[in-house]
């Protein structure tokens, strides 16, 4: 195996980036944020200046899971989402969403400005393109729908030397540093008070009292009177799911250094998806490249993917990335996120994610939707993201394919246990009547856990680039000795 294709490494990755204790006892706090992604830390820094006493945990340390692997754009040109919204719930609905996205696209420079922070904040054209004729309808059916809100620029090729068949274009859009940004907002929380514990993972939710939930962490019992769920693959609510409404879509993303960069991004909207942007830093200036995407359930090969990434780059820019990493987002069946109250029953429990890759707009929204809910303050989106909105015929339809597709891997991997793509110190094979993985070390020390996801009981697959046992039917992570890395288990796979 080639050592080039066995690590992962973001661009986005802070060489210092302040670090939080655990927590190691029982607390109560008013509000408490499940997750320091961009929506956690959005969602705390819009009820910064309330009566609450605010507390965020995050199993790991705040910014480091799906914000840390993202491209950061902001903007409105996001695929053919207008179109898929509108197909789903009509004219309207769309338009709300694409003002939703600009309204959020405000709120980021208002926050940016306001608060001097430094994130890299840039101002760019955003294009959406085809490269490939069969698509082209595709394109100006999205043109067609977003026209109707917005004014469009016909584009006939990108700025880059890139071969496509059509475009346009929209100005008014941004690219930023995700981790800049989240730290700068997380250390304004800290000055009023906000309490933040990284390390510490959320285990169960429970409701104590009609004002309290109980919530178990690994580091002691939390009480809350409000619990915002912004861990991106919440598992702890069975009864809303999560599993049979959404799927997990994965890229795979290479940065290289180039010489100046050009104020644009760029993505299309053919079946292999490509997405561009570049990013300067006070040293030195990248072209960020993205490709490779399929649902998580449909390809377990990370590796071969990873090759084929480093083989595009060298054949379209005749470069080698110097940063590689890779990444899923939550895919909602309707394209619209869960953003708000979980339903009527729990008006105190919260959830925001489902960003269908769009999770840099939707988070900074869903910080401001879930602030106003809790602060009882009127906000005109609230309908709009609603999670127990009814489902429509096409989401239905749509459910139904993507439960089919998630039963297939998880039956592949049940029949096929060992990858040709694994290296030769990793199998699987029943020890004691039980599925185990097993990772020998340098050492020939073998490191055996069980091969079954806690979760849901999909069968893991090793992945060579990572060093880790991933699961690939809803995106749990574990390391060689079975240690939990990534929900939504929350339990480890140790035997
Ligand atoms: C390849 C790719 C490219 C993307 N590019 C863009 C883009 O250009 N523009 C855009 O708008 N969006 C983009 N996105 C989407 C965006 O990055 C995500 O939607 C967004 O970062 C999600 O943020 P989050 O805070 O909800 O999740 P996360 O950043 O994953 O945060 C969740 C946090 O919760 C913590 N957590 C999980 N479980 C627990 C638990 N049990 N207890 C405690 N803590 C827990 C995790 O450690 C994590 O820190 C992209 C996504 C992908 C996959």
């Amino acid at each position: 195996m080639n050592g080039d294709f066995m690590t992962e490494l973001s661009l986005w990755k802070l060489d210092q980036q302040p670090q939080e204790d655990s927590l190691k006892q029982n607390i109560k706090t008013d509000v408490l944020i499940v997750g320091g992604g961009l929506t956690g830390i959005n969602t705390a820094f819009q009820l910064r200046n309330s009566p609450y006493k605010i507390t965020v945990v995050d199993q790991g340390q705040c910014g480091h899971g799906v914000t840390m692997r993202s491209t950061a754009k902001l903007t409105y040109l996001q695929q053919d989402q207008y179109s898929k919204i509108q197909k789903c719930y009509g004219t309207k609905v769309a338009g709300a969403y694409i003002a939703s996205q600009k309204e959020a696209i405000r709120l980021a420079k208002e926050i940016i400005e306001t608060h001097h922070i430094d994130c890299d904040f840039t101002k760019v054209d955003s294009y959406l393109f085809v490269t490939q004729k069969e698509n082209l309808s595709k394109l100006k059916q999205e043109q067609k729908g977003l026209a109707q809100w917005q004014k469009l620029e016909d584009a006939s090729i990108l700025p880059i030397n890139f071969d496509i068949i059509s475009a346009f274009k929209v100005k008014d859009t941004y690219v930023f540093h995700p981790l800049k940004y989240l730290v700068a907002l997380k250390e304004l929380c800290k000055k009023k008070n906000i309490q933040f514990y990284e390390h510490t993972m959320v285990q169960n939710i429970k409701r104590q009292t009609s004002k309290n939930y109980i919530v178990k962490t690994s580091g002691g019992t939390i009480t809350a009177k409000h619990v915002v769920i912004c861990c991106h693959y919440p598992f702890f609510l069975i009864p809303f799911f999560i599993p049979f409404k959404t799927y997990l879509e994965k890229s795979y993303i290479g940065a290289f250094p180039v010489e100046q960069v050009q104020n644009f991004s760029a993505i299309n909207l053919d079946s292999d998806t490509y997405s561009f942007r570049y990013h300067q830093d006070q040293e030195k200036a990248y072209f960020i490249y993205l490709s490779e995407s399929h649902r998580l359930s449909d390809e377990v090969n990370g590796v071969q993917k990873m090759k084929n990434l480093d083989q595009k780059i060298q054949h379209d820019f005749r470069q080698k990335a110097e940063y590689r990493w890779s990444n899923y987002d939550l895919m909602t069946n309707d394209s619209l996120p869960f953003i708000g109250r979980i339903n009527q029953k729990h008006p105190q429990l919260y959830l925001a994610t489902g960003y269908n890759t769009w999770g840099m707009t939707n988070s900074i929204l869903a910080g401001k939707i879930i602030a106003d809910l809790i602060m009882g303050i009127d906000n005109p989106y609230v309908s709009l993201f609603q999670p127990d909105r009814k489902w429509t015929t096409s989401k239905i339809v749509n459910d139904l394919i993507d439960n089919f597709l998630m039963a297939k891997i998880f039956i592949q991997t049940k029949i096929k246990k060992n990858y040709s793509f694994y290296p030769k110190n990793v199998k699987v094979e029943v020890r004691n009547g039980k599925s185990c993985g097993i990772y020998i070390d340098d050492k020939g020390v073998e490191h055996v856990v069980s091969n079954l996801c806690p979760h849901m009981f999909c069968s893991l697959v090793f992945n060579p680039t990572t060093m880790t046992w991933d699961c690939p039917c809803h995106g749990s992570r574990f390391d060689i000795d079975g240690n939990v890395l990534k929900g939504p288990s929350h339990k480890d796979i140790k035997l």
